[in-house]
């Protein structure tokens, strides 16, 4: 069987600006002038897509980065408590001067940068903070190096905002930079680079080697690179996360982007922050007060408490992911997966051909919601740009899958998947 979802539509009916679903019909739209052509190619999110294929075969959701329960408590307790003790007017463009602080103390307690809180913006979650750098930098016509398999919604802004880009694809299992690829990618047109570390869907960690490399390239070319760091505490030993803009003569040309959804486990939240030299931030600041001005104050008042939290909290949060990703290994392993590395992110990905199925990763996806009521997300989907579905050549035979969920959900998973595969 081959993906019964290969066209890049979605499984709830959203108007594609003229790009039909049944050629045979004409509706009123189709006579109306045509959207945006670039957003409107793009089907749903394979997010939503896998999210709403699980509801609807009741399967346990082992696909979406979204951990099964909350964070800290306390931080929850003062966002309601901020809710009914503090203004709930518009907060300062840039952010609430406690959160943008917090950003500073943080970068510099874990990474030892010299950050003063006027290098901090706040933003809607990572989402819109790169979506502003990309808005805020992008010029029609400039090239931005990205690295496949890529986060969903990098291609889609760069080329809304005009820029070519230059992809360079990473090769499972290990995912190693390809040096001579990445060389031959930059150009004299290279304004960006989008970098993400450690990387979803790969679970790669860049190696300081790599990350010395690229700061080299970066420099010779005069480009910018926007460092997305969403996963920085979720990095396994031996491996360690650095960012990108503490190399030498990084300091000025890296955006780095964090979600407290991810650091704090609240990714309903949406809070996020970039920092960059005043210089850099400055354009995406602009980009930022037009598409959204500010984020809600009461969340900022509990990230800002939440990012202070004291190194235990840290702490915990990367030894209980371990075990949890030691603990869905283990189980994905004895069902006959073959497992490639998971250094760093929520994910783990397998290799499904061990399994025997005649299935692409899409088809599998959907036959194991469907016969195993499990969920998980196609590797294939991350590349050629959100779920547009692979580029040319995209590997078909890898599937992610989430562990920051309940030791039980993790194992009731585990189950139904040996109910259907094993015998
Ligand atoms: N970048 C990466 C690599 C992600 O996995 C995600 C999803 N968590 C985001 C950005 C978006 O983060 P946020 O929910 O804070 O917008
Ligand atoms: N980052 C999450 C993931 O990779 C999903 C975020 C979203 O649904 N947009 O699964």
């Amino acid at each position: 069987m081959r993906s019964p979802a290969a066209s890049p539509t979605s499984l709830y009916s959203v108007s594609s600006g003229h790009v039909r679903t049944d050629p045979s019909s004409t509706t009123r739209l189709d006579l109306m002038k045509t959207f945006n052509s670039v957003l409107s190619a793009y089907g749903t999110s394979i997010f939503e897509e896998m999210n709403l294929l699980a509801r609807r075969f009741d399967a346990l959701n082992l696909g979406q980065g979204a951990p099964d329960s909350d964070g800290p408590e306390d931080v929850v307790r003062l966002a309601a408590q901020a809710l009914c003790d503090n203004s709930n007017q518009y907060p300062p463009l840039m952010g609430l001067p406690s959160l943008r602080q917090a950003v500073a103390v943080h970068d510099r307690r874990f990474y030892g940068l010299d950050i003063s809180p006027d290098q901090v913006l706040v933003t809607a979650g990572a989402t819109e903070g790169l979506a502003a750098a990309i808005l805020a930098l992008i010029e029609p016509g400039d090239e931005v190096v990205l690295f496949e398999p890529l986060y969903d919604s990098y291609l889609p802004m760069v080329r809304r905002a005009g820029g070519i880009p230059r992809l360079v694809r990473l090769s499972p299992p290990d995912w190693s930079l390809p040096r001579a690829q990445v060389e031959a990618a930059f150009s004299d047109k290279t304004k960006l680079v989008i970098l993400n570390s450690p990387m979803n869907p790969a679970a790669k960690v860049f190696s300081q080697d790599e990350l010395s490399f690229l700061a080299a390239l970066i420099e010779r070319f005069d480009a910018y690179a926007l460092c997305d760091e969403v996963y920085e505490h979720l990095v396994f030993p031996p491996h360690a996360h650095t960012p990108l803009m503490g190399f030498p003569g990084m300091g000025d040309r890296c955006l780095r982007v964090g979600s407290a959804g991810k650091t704090l486990s609240l990714t309903g939240w949406k809070v996020g922050y970039l920092i960059a030299a005043p210089a850099l931030l400055a354009p995406v600041t602009k980009a930022h007060q037009f598409l959204l001005f500010t984020v809600p104050p009461n969340l900022q008042t509990a990230v800002a408490y939440g990012l202070g939290k004291e190194d235990a909290f840290f702490d915990d949060l990367l030894a209980g992911m371990t075990e949890k990703r030691d603990r869905l290994a283990a189980g994905l392993e004895k069902i006959g997966f073959s497992l490639l590395p998971s250094q760093g992110s929520y994910f783990i990905n397998v290799d499904i051909r061990p399994l025997g199925l005649d299935l692409d990763d899409i088809g599998f996806c959907h036959h194991m919601a469907e016969k195993a009521g499990v969920s998980a997300i196609p590797v294939s989907a991350f590349y050629g740009g959100g779920n547009a579905r692979g580029g040319g050549g995209a590997p078909s035979h890898l599937v992610r899958f989430c562990f920051a969920k309940t030791d039980q959900r993790i194992d009731e998973g585990i189950a139904r998947m040996a109910a259907c595969y094993c015998g």
